[in-house]
């Protein structure tokens, strides 16, 4: 294959065996390549000329000389109950690559068939969720927010069982590790503590190297923290910017705190605080404004795995670290989207309710933000329109004119930082079943052009003006299938 500069490695065969299977991918039947992410394999150190060069890859058909596939094994609490069973049930780790620059990926293809963690599922992925995750992935990145890459897809002519009959696709999934809460879990409820132990040195000695040299407790409280604190962070990111992940599992959490795992996520359109995306998720307990509080009690699974090797107290310490880290996070992030650089003692009750006001007249959330980007640009109407009821959207006003009088930049200026943070482009759930559908029938032109939107999603592309649009009736409140 073409220009390979990157060197391959497979480190994660240095944990103990108990921590994978080696298993070969079921090859799909006549792949055709979907989409291509020529971007980033540039940033991975290689180029590729035919794209149809890596069909028989992403179909499981071939490996290349250095691919090892592997399904990891995990477990994990899923909707608050441990389940043992959890493993790579669909996926496998090919290999580990490492671009000239120094940055290592590896390399997990989604729906190559069953593996020994399969259960009672087939080992596939469909093309709608896959382009799903495609979608979703690269969205996330153009936001800024860390997150699981898309390489490229893939989609066969093998039919897959769902709640129909749906066509097979095939994800190849890059990050710098698959290592996820799970993986402790597993360990320390299972294997014991010299695994738990290797593990930890494990993750530390690949992703978190600027700890190494510091003496045993420090390094692991050290780390320990570090997780708590990226966990933290993003949730953060995703409160802000409107993103319910729907399977807060602790086996979808990473354990270097990128975005993992897409299923039926949602970016909120009209604000609602409480939005479900999963609909079996009856009870809401990963609606929108209970994520936070998940990704805590994430951390806690994760503290109890480490309490084999590690001290009590620290563990507790380092938990503790959460909320401040959140807090912290979220409110620079609020700041940011209102346009805030001075600090006012009352910017804390200005973000809460702001948040009230958009729940209580379903506001749409993207909208609100960029139009109050554009206030002293593009006046008040754009922000105002997006509200039943004007007079709500004249009072808010009034207080957010206020409190800019206290600001020292210039109108301009701020705005123009505002929308760096506010994005123009979101990826709507009818967005996403819009391009499904068309890829369903063959053409995958128009999810191409929407990635390409997604890529800069602060920019103002006048050309795909209609991607900004507030969704259409039908685009609202879809019923988005869970099964992938
Ligand atoms: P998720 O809810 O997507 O996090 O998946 C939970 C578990 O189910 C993981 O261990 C997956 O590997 C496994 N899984 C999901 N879908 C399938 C499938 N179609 N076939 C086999 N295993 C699956
Ligand atoms: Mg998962
Ligand atoms: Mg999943």
């Amino acid at each position: 294959m073409s220009t390979n500069a990157f060197k391959v490695e497979h480190r994660y065969l240095e944990l103990p065996d108990s921590f994978y299977t080696r298993v070969k991918p079921t090859p799909l039947s006549q792949p055709a390549m979907v989409c291509f992410n020529h971007k980033l394999a540039a940033q991975m150190g290689f180029h590729v000329q035919d794209e149809a060069e890596w069909a028989g890859v992403g179909a499981g058909a071939e490996l290349l000389e250095g691919m090892d596939p592997v399904a990891m094994k995990y477990t994990g609490h899923q909707f608050g109950v441990y389940n043992p069973e959890l493993g790579d049930g669909r996926g496998l780790l090919l290999w580990e690559t490492v671009a000239p620059d120094g940055t290592r990926w590896d390399w997990h293809l989604k729906g190559a068939g069953t593996t020994p963690y399969s259960r009672f599922g087939d080992g596939r992925a469909v093309l709608r969720s896959t382009i799903r995750e495609y979608l979703c992935s690269e969205a996330m990145h153009g936001l800024g927010i860390p997150t699981t890459r898309a390489l490229f897809m893939i989609s066969a002519k093998d039919p897959v069982r769902r709640e129909s009959i749906e066509t097979a696709a095939a994800l190849m999934r890059v990050a710098q590790s698959h290592i996820r809460f799970g993986h402790f879990e597993f360990a320390a409820h299972h294997e014991g503590p010299e695994a738990l132990k290797t593990l930890l040195e494990h993750v530390i000695t690949l992703h978190f190297p600027h700890l190494i040299s510091l003496p045993d407790e420090q390094r692991h409280q050290r780390w320990f923290e570090e997780v708590v604190e990226r966990t933290a962070r993003l949730i953060a990111d995703w409160q802000a910017v409107g993103f319910c992940h729907g399977v807060m599992n602790s086996d979808n959490m990473s354990i270097i705190g990128d975005t993992f795992d897409y299923g039926p996520y949602a970016f909120l359109d009209d604000f609602d605080a409480g939005f479900i995306c999963n609909h079996t998720d009856e009870g809401g307990r990963y609606a929108y404004n209970r994520q936070p509080q998940t990704g805590f009690v994430n951390c806690q699974y994760l503290a109890n795995a480490l309490l084999p090797i590690m001290d009590e107290d620290a563990v507790r310490r380092s938990l503790r670290r959460y909320e401040t880290a959140y807090n912290e996070h979220f409110k620079n992030n609020m700041r940011a989207k209102l346009g805030l650089e001075e600090t006012d003692d009352s910017d804390m009750s200005l973000i809460m309710d702001t948040f009230s006001m958009l729940h209580e007249h379903r506001v749409d959330y993207t909208r609100f933000f960029r139009g109050i980007s554009n206030l002293h640009r593009h006046g008040y109407a754009p922000m105002r329109d997006l509200f039943a009821d004007r007079s709500v959207a004249d009072e808010w006003l009034e207080r957010y004119e206020a409190r800019l009088q206290t600001e020292t930049r210039a109108h301009d200026e701020r705005e123009y930082a505002m929308r760096q943070v506010n994005p123009k482009y979101i990826l709507r759930n009818y967005l996403a079943q819009q391009v499904i559908m068309e890829a369903q029938n063959g053409d995958y032109a128009p999810l191409k052009e929407l990635l390409k939107v997604l890529e800069t999603p602060f920019a103002d592309q006048p050309e795909f003006e209609h991607y900004a649009a507030l969704p259409p009736d039908w685009g609202k409140h879809l019923n988005i299938s869970c099964s992938s």
